[in-house]
């Protein structure tokens, strides 16, 4: 169990997340990314978040969700992953990112 392959995983898990969402993915390859959830904190939230955005989309009767912007909130939330510290679990606010919340 070394930090390295963990925050690696996480790298893995975000270039896989997409698909994860759209049910897209190997029957195996979605096992990795629950067992992932299950041992790493930061990503599971961060899924949460993402999928509870995704609920609120489906819900409304709006035109359909443009791929677009979801496909830049994945990559929002995946450079967040990527350029997180190592060690800094749980906190949420970066005082390095220029990104702001809408
Ligand atoms: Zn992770």
């Amino acid at each position: 169990m070394s930090e390295h392959r963990h925050d690696e995983n996480c790298r893995e898990l975000a270039a896989r997340l997409s698909e994860y969402l759209d049910g897209e993915l190997a029957e195996d390859l979605v096992r990795d990314v629950d067992e992932h959830f299950h041992a790493c904190q930061r990503c599971e939230e961060f899924v949460e978040s993402l999928e509870r955005v995704r609920r609120l989309g489906a819900l409304l009767p709006a035109p359909a969700p443009a791929p677009e912007r979801r496909k830049a909130l994945v990559e929002a939330l995946r450079s967040k992953i990527t350029s997180g510290a190592p060690g800094s679990d749980g906190v949420p606010d970066d005082p390095g990112a220029s990104e702001e919340p809408p």
